[in-house]
Formats: structure tokens, sequence, C-alpha cells
């Protein structure tokens, strides 16, 4: 990390890099390998005047990210080298030289009209086929779900797709398939050919890239293969963990990612690892896939599962039940993709035989998909499940606890436990905090009491029986 210290800086330098490195190592430890890099590692500290230390981002993007999410934390650990400090600060400084020698900055002017129009007129048929014919139409950002897990590749997109600049080189997103990569990659290129029409976009598969550059080596017309993507302004590659190991199309890659970039070309790549994971990619090339800001989309939630099936279910503009959109959600845990594919049969089915949508008649009809996604129950998968319907840490399962918000819950795993799998009451009683089985029949009559006495009881019963079988 270099530090550049001003004058007015009132602590020695040489304190506070030590200070700065502990903070480091702190933040390191606490988010992880990935984070670090992305967030942390590109910072530097400037000033330290008075009670507030000021930092350095290398663009606005990262400085409001830093702000909204790690800012409290940062502070924190500044506190614990200088106990007087108060506040935090950090300003927007483009990557010195050193880093990226012949790449404009942030600041620079926007794509000049003159290349754009050159681009637009040399464009030929076959590039602006590349542009629209393989972009989804309902891949945008409007119809696009944020949540937890998404909402920095969300961010991050949103950003690249609105600004006329180059925010950061490349755009890296990853995870896993059926995540949202290429909706979020389609989404950038809407928004782009919407708002900035004169600005060219090119979307590829990796894939793709790879076949039209073999074509392009069999035809020995490797200079068409270029210049193709010269008059370029945004390139985005989907997939390119399909690029390892064809040596001579990474090394075709790697050249044509690094004269973009020279150009101060926005590129936007998408793979289902991390720059540093993707295997029989060279070093150089991670490296420089990593230079940017890289962006995971985790798996997805149960909250994003719904969210995106209630909005899905307006757009197709049926009325589904609640219970079986949380059903759903609870059930096609894999990815989005199977999620909606589940959600289109259920109401092609419905509109066929003309029936109402119930949990019964989803069962029915994605029998198959629910039992890909079904592995066999288990009592800690019972445990969570029941925690998450009622709210309630997994660990107050174990617990001595008493009160009735957790003491319910417990009984109704415990029910479930002995009505799905084939562990016997004391095994059961163990797996609860080391409960006698005489606890675990008590909890049995218990509920199994409350299902007659009590409909809406019973109704939660059920759901989650439905979504916990096999
Ligand atoms: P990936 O490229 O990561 O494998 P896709 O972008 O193809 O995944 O997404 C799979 C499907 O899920 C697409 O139909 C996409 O529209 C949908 N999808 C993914 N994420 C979201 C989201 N956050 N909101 C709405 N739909 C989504
Ligand atoms: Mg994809």
């Amino acid at each position: 990390m270099n530090q550049a210290f001003e004058n007015k800086t009132h602590k020695p330098s040489s304190s506070l890099a030590k200070a700065w490195e502990n903070v480091c190592a702190k933040l390191q430890a606490e988010f992880g390998e990935d984070s670090f890099k992305s967030w942390f590692k590109i910072l530097n500290v400037v000033d330290f005047e008075g009670n507030k230390v000021t930092l350095s981002a290398p663009n606005r993007f990262t400085r409001d990210w830093i702000l909204t999410h790690y800012a409290k934390r940062i502070l924190a650990l500044w506190q614990n080298e200088f106990s007087e400090l108060m506040h935090l600060d950090i300003s927007v400084i483009p990557h010195s030289a050193s880093v990226l020698a012949s790449r404009p900055t942030e600041s620079s002017t926007p794509v000049s009209p003159f290349i754009a129009e050159t681009a637009s007129n040399n464009g030929s048929d076959a590039d602006k086929e590349n542009l629209g014919a393989n972009l989804d139409p309902r891949f945008t950002f409007d119809n696009f779900v944020v949540g937890k897990t998404n909402e920095l590749a969300h961010a991050a997109a949103r950003r690249v797709a609105e600004s006329s600049t180059v925010p950061f080189n490349p755009l890296f997103l990853y995870g896993g398939v059926g995540l949202g990569k290429t909706h979020l990659m389609h989404a950038i290129a809407w928004h782009i050919r919407l708002h900035q029409p004169e600005r060219r976009v090119i979307y590829l598969s990796a894939e793709k890239f790879m076949y039209q550059f073999i074509r392009a080596l069999r035809f020995k017309d490797t200079m068409a293969f270029k210049e193709q993507f010269r008059s370029v302004d945004v390139l985005m590659i989907d997939d390119v963990q399909f690029i390892s190991g064809k040596d001579s199309t990474q090394e075709e890659f790697f050249h044509t990612f690094n004269a973009l970039v020279d150009q101060n070309k926005q590129l936007i790549i998408s793979a289902d690892k991390s720059p540093s994971d993707l295997e029989g990619i060279e070093e150089r090339m991670k490296s420089r896939l990593g230079w940017g800001l890289v962006a995971d989309i985790h798996p997805t939630t149960y909250e994003l599962r719904l969210g995106i099936l209630q909005a899905k279910a307006d757009q197709l503009n049926v009325q589904i039940p609640q219970k079986v959109l949380e059903f759903l959600a609870h059930k096609i845990t894999s990815n989005i993709r199977e999620l909606e594919g589940a959600l289109n049969r259920i109401v092609a089915h419905a509109t066929l035989v003309g029936r109402d949508i119930s949990i019964d008649s989803a069962q029915d009809v994605l029998r198959d998909l629910l039992r890909a996604n079904d592995r066999r129950t288990t009592i800690e998968e019972i445990q969570k499940k029941v925690s998450e319907h009622y709210q309630i840490r997994v660990s107050d399962m174990h617990s001595p606890k008493r009160v009735r918000s957790v003491a319910r819950p417990r009984q109704v795993a415990m029910y479930l436990s002995k009505l799905l799998t084939t562990k016997s009451l004391p095994e059961i009683g163990r797996k609860f905090g080391g409960r006698d089985h005489t606890t675990v029949l008590h909890a049995i009559s218990k509920v199994e009491e409350l299902i007659q006495s009590d409909s809406s009881f019973s109704e939660d019963i059920d759901l989650l029986r439905r979504m916990l079988e096999n």
C-alpha cells in the first residue's frame, strides 16, 4: 500500500503507516481476502489532522460504497489506534500513474462524439447484430429484484450503465449459475442503448468470442477479428471461465482486453468464480481481471426468492396465493432460473386445466423439480426451517430457554422430526440440547392438540411439513 502523506499531516507518517497496516490486517481478517482486495487494499491514507483521518478511494463509487457499508467499522478500527480520532473522511483520488499508466482518469472527458460517430458509421450489420439480437428484452434493470445477495453487483452494474465515463475497469461480476449475471449485463446494454445510443456496446459469450477467434485463425483473418473490437465503447464477455485452458484464445483475449483498457473502453466480464479462483487462466490475466471492481452475487435468500416470485407473478398478471409463493420460495432454492421455471409451469398448468393454483396443484405439477431440490430431510434442516419460519435463532433449538416464543417452535421442530425422519425419541431429544425423550413425547402431543384446536397453527404445520417432505 502506497501512502501519499501530505505536509499538513500532524502524525508522523511512520506511525500512520503502522496504524493503517494494523487496521488493514483486521479488515482483511474480518471481511476476507476478496472483499479486502476489492475495497480496502485500494484505499490510501491521505491525511490525519486533529481528530480526522482522511483516506482516498480511486473513484466515487468505491468511496460511496465504503461510506455506506464500512465506514463505521473502519473508523472504530482507527480509533483503536488513535483514541482521539472522531471522524473519517474519504476523498476521491484516481489511481496514480504508477498503477494505470496510460489510462485516463475518471474525470476525463466522456467518449468523444467524433469516435462515436465514426464507430456507428463503420459498424457493419454483423456488429449491429451483436447488440440487440442476442439481448433478452426481459433482462432489464426494471425487472431485476434487488436483495442483500446481489445489491453490490446491481449497484455496480447501474453505475457502469449510467456513467458516460469508465468508473472502474473491468467490472467483474461473478456468482453461481442462474443468479443473474447475464441479466445484469443485458440490463447494462439496454440502458446504454436507450440513454447513450452513440456508445457502441458489444455483448458476447466467452464461447462466441472463442469461436470467432478460432474461425479467424482458420481463415488467417485475425486482423478483422481485432478490428471489430476497436471501435467498441463497452465490451461485455459473459462466462469467461469457458476461455480457460485454450491457450491461444486466452492470449488473444488478454491482448484485446489490454488494448481496450488502455483506450479507456469499458469492459464487463462475468464468470462463475472470482478472478483469483478461476482455473486454467494465466496469473497475469487473473490479476488484471481483478484490477477494477469485483462484485459477487451470492446464493439467494428466502426473502429474495419470495420477492422475485412476487414480481414475476405481477408481471404475468396472475393471482397466486401467498402461501403458494412462500412454498416455492422455501422449496426451490437452487437458483432463480429454476424458480422462474417453476412459476411458469404452475401458471401454464392452471391456465390449461382451469384449476385454481394451490399448494396441492403446485406439488403435483412440480413433482420432478421438487424432488431434484430435495435431499433427505435431517433434524438439522427441520430446525433450520422451523427457526426461519418463526424467526428465532437456530441455537434456540438447543437452548434451555422456556419462553413460549422459543419453546413452541422447538416443540414444532420435535414433532416434525418424529414425523419426517426415522430417528427415535431419545435421538431426537439429544439433538435438541440433550433433552429427555419424555420432553419430546410431551412436545408431540402438545403440537397434535394444537393442530386440532387452532386452524392457522395447523396450516403452518402443514406448510412446514410440505416444505420439508421428500
Ligand atoms: P446467470 O447468468 O448468473 O447464470 P441469469 O442472468 O441467466 O443467470 O438469470 C437466470 C434467470 O433468473 C433469468 O431469467 C433472470 O431474468 C432471472 N433473474 C436472476 N436474478 C434476478 C433478479 N434479481 N430479479 C429478477 N430476475 C432475476
Ligand atoms: Mg449467464
